[in-house]
């Protein structure tokens, strides 16, 4: 808007590198997972054109039919025409249909599917005060959210993995700078002048809306509803969308006009689109002399700071600052929830890179992601994005250098591991009226939830302009005396001093000031701020004939400049380093949108035991999840309370967030209240010296002693292991024992003192591995067989048969090897 796989550790399990092969899940739990549809194919645009063809095709003969009927034709003529027509008609309708149900995956039933989804998520979402309406007993305010606790427990655990996966990663430079800005610095960064919206009223009721947004929305709803457009019509809108944010006042209002959109709630109709300032305004101290705004962003702090971040990092480029903050717009109409709000957690990081070599040292890390991308060439030739391998699409210059594309590639990073499905995120490229005249490339990362999709992260390569605007506006602040002006540049020492010619403008203050009276300080400024093309044009013109027009904007006239007034030369210069302002490349992440799509990707619906009801499940990985475990007594039971204040000591010892469940609801219950949380991991007390873990996604449990439980819940909620890890390695513990029942085939396996002792394995494991050859034993609920490979096809699923507590057969080579 602006001016215009888990992280797995390596396995401690002995299986990890030698035996597994192959997991053959023979039963799995169903889930119902209620994800929002996709997007539309590409066809649709096809299909609209088959349609009009058809549809020409049925006029045309039915006015044949007419014909024959008017001349008097022959009733087996005319039946023939008919039944041409008719055949044509059922394929008209066919081709209709096809259209219809592309646009209803688009739009139509979709959109209501999407509708649905989208209240399911955020219905839980407030009732569980993930976040609500700020202010709600005074009614609320639009665009303003309050995050409750499990909503500011995501926000936190987002922000600090921000801060790992971007300040720690790249050593950045974290400042901290403040809200309320003064007026000069947001003048100078273009904010006071361009920082706006469009907008038009009811003219009625004087409620405003976005201009853009309600044509958006016209044109959106024709496309998706409107089967009779023409081919021309179609691309007429589709065109219009693809250039709404270049549009200028004018030519926004006209298409308002031509389409006749009026005021959506009362149909009343709209005033012209005017301009509308996004930033709140306010007045720093009393007097009411020193304007000021709440930042619209957070980039210009880092900015205005540059030259002490510079000396900071010892003279270096390049280097990156960042920040973590609110910032606060003014939104003319915020809708859409968490997505569009008045003020929200901004992260941004200026990375500072000097404009003759945008390569970076890092690249190559993230040369080989491959993922959906989304060039401006796709975009114009209407197709849909498509993966792209990251290094490809630099190398071949589609995004324009190394460091942008190294922030790309650790964003799509941040945004998966945080648990942003891949399917439903891409990068967008911006099209070239959609840049700032300044900008060298700019990428969106969007994120697909019931919205459409959604820009959450802005990358961008927005070159010096920044920093040449602060240099230029802290110059205006020292020719006005008020403070000294700080050039917001970098430098590269040279091997050897080389020779240049400087061109020196020396304004006459003197004689100025007798020829111009008041104005002399305009005319100085103009003369100091002219370009090196018009100096020398000048300098040309005084020699030859001793005086020159000068246009002087600020004073809106020219003025004679006579030959003593200004001295222009060119002289040759030593120079012992290169001075130049370093460009910019700006990722800027709207954490409220990233969350509020996190929310929908990982939430869904499983039915309960009973089957009776749909329970809803957010599974957060656990680095965002709000609450890392639950701890559960089984029982009301003083020894097993007293067993779960000493687990939660442990689990605060090490750092893991927890709570206690001691409520006498069915464990069913508790399970189904910590689910909906997102909490992954619920330690079932029924013992004084073990109890179990739950995995919430596939619910299975392993059982650990008293005294790990909080160390292996903090091995997977750290991410050091996944739970498939944690199954395994307690898995491999009883694989050592498999192997010695192996080799003791026969009697011996009988004896419990040889192996139920060693493994705790129960009956049913020890008649398993009698007759099946091998045992696999896990856990109170859960077991695996293992079984050589020639076993596997006719025992295996016979096995789950008779004993429908299996849930896995395993394939396991090197345990074939010991058979
Ligand atoms: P911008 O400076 O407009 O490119 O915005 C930077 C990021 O802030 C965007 O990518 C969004 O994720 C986020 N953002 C912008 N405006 C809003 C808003 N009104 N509410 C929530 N997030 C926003």
């Amino acid at each position: 808007m602006f001016l215009s796989t888990r992280i797995s550790s390596a396995s401690k399990s002995p299986f990890k590198s030698k035996t597994l092969i192959t997991l053959l899940p023979i039963f799995r739990r169903s889930s119902t997972a209620a994800a929002p549809p996709m997007e539309v194919s590409a066809s649709e645009e096809t299909l609209r054109g088959n349609l009009a063809e058809k549809r020409a095709a049925v006029d045309s003969q039915a006015e044949a039919v007419r014909k024959l009927k008017a001349v008097g034709a022959e009733n087996s003529e005319i039946n023939v025409a008919v039944d041409n027509l008719k055949a044509l008609k059922v394929e008209a309708s066919a081709v209709s249909r096809r259209l219809q149900d592309v646009l209803s995956r688009n739009g139509g039933s979709g959109a209501t599917d999407r509708e649905a989804f989208r209240q399911a998520v955020v219905n839980t979402l407030e009732r569980r005060l993930f976040y609500v309406a700020s202010f709600k007993i005074y009614r609320g305010v639009a665009g303003l959210y309050d995050y409750g606790p499990p909503g500011c427990a995501v926000k936190a655990n987002v922000l600090a993995f921000w801060r790992q996966h971007f300040v720690l990663e790249e050593n950045m430079l974290e400042v901290d700078c403040p809200c309320v800005t003064p007026e000069i610095v947001l003048k100078a960064s273009g904010h006071v002048e361009k920082f706006t919206d469009l907008m038009v009223k009811d003219e009625k009721t004087g409620t405003c809306y976005r201009a853009d947004h309600l044509l958006k929305d016209y044109c959106k709803d024709k496309l998706e509803k409107d089967l009779s457009l023409s081919t021309e019509k179609f691309t007429e809108i589709k065109h219009v969308l693809a250039v709404l944010d270049d549009l200028s006042a004018e030519e926004l209002g006209a298409k308002l006009k031509e389409y006749g959109i009026t005021a959506p709630d009362t149909k009343n109709p709209l005033s012209d689109p005017y301009p509308f300032n996004l930033m709140f305004q306010t007045s720093i101290g009393p007097s009411g002399l020193s304007p000021g705004y709440m930042r619209p962003e957070t980039a210009q702090g880092i900015f205005v700071n540059f030259k002490d971040l510079y000396y900071y990092n010892g003279n270096r480029l390049p280097f990156a600052a960042a920040q973590i903050g609110q910032a606060f717009r003014n939104e003319i109409s915020p809708r859409q929830g968490l997505l569009r709000v008045r003020e929200f957690t901004l992260a941004e990081i200026e990375h500072f890179v000097d404009p003759k070599d945008k390569s970076h040292a890092k690249f190559v890390d993230v040369a080989d992601l491959e993922f959906l991308m989304f060039p401006r060439e796709l975009q114009l030739a209407g197709e849909l994005a498509k993966p792209m391998v990251l290094g490809e699409a630099v190398w071949k210059g589609i995004v324009n250098n190394e460091t942008l594309g190294y922030f790309i590639g650790r964003v799509y990073l941040f945004l998966t591991h945080l648990g942003i499905d891949k399917e439903r995120l891409r990068f967008r490229q911006h099209l070239l009226n959609e840049m700032a005249h300044y900008a060298v490339d700019c990428w969106d990362a969007e994120i697909e939830c019931s919205y459409g999709w959604i820009e959450c992260v802005g990358i961008a390569d927005r070159s010096a302009y920044d920093l040449r605007a602060h240099t230029v506006g802290s110059n205006f602040l020292q020719r006005n005396q008020e403070k000294s002006g700080v050039p917001l540049v970098a430098h590269e020492k040279y091997p050897e001093p080389i020779e240049v010619e400087k061109l020196l403008i020396t304004p006459s203050k003197k004689e100025l000031g007798l020829a111009f009276k008041g104005n002399q300080k305009m005319i100085t400024e103009a003369l100091e701020a002219m370009t090196e093309a018009e100096a020398l044009e000048m300098k040309a013109a005084l020699e030859s004939k001793g005086e020159i027009e000068f246009l002087v904007c600020n004073l809106g006239k020219s003025v004679s400049i006579k030959k003593n007034m200004v001295s222009i030369s060119i002289e040759k210069k030593k120079e012992h380093q290169r001075v130049f302002t370093p460009s910019v490349i700006e990722p800027s992440f709207g954490i409220g949108r990233i969350i509020y799509c996190l929310f929908e990707h990982c939430f869904y619906t499983r039915p309960s035991k009973s089957e009776d009801e749909q329970l809803n499940v957010f599974r957060f990985p656990p680095l965002v999840a709000p609450i890392k475990c639950t701890v559960f007594p089984l029982i009301k039971n003083e020894k097993f309370d007293e067993t779960a204040k000493i687990i939660s000591k442990s689990l605060t010892a090490a750092g893991i967030s927890h709570i206690i469940d001691i409520t006498g609801t069915s464990i069913g219950k508790r399970y189904a209240r910590t689910d909906e949380i997102g909490v992954p991991f619920a330690i079932t007390v029924d013992s004084t010296t073990s109890v179990t873990i739950r995995d919430r996604d596939s619910k299975d449990q392993i059982r650990v002693s008293i005294d790990e439980v909080a160390l292996v819940v903090k091995e997977v909620a750290d991410g050091q292991s996944t739970w498939a890890d944690i199954m395994w390695s307690s898995f491999a513990v009883e694989a050592d024992v498999c192997r010695i029942i192996a080799l003791f085939e026969g009697s011996d396996l009988c004896r419990p003192s040889d192996h139920d002792s060693m493994s705790g394995t129960s009956t049913l494991t020890t008649r398993l591995a009698l007759e099946s050859g091998l045992v696999g034993r896990i856990r109170d609920t859960s077991y695996v067989l293992i079984l050589p490979r020639w076993h596997l096809a006719c025992f295996g699923s016979l096995a789950v048969l008779f004993y429908p507590e299996i849930r896995s057969v395993l394939f396991v080579p090197a345990i074939c090897g010991l058979l």
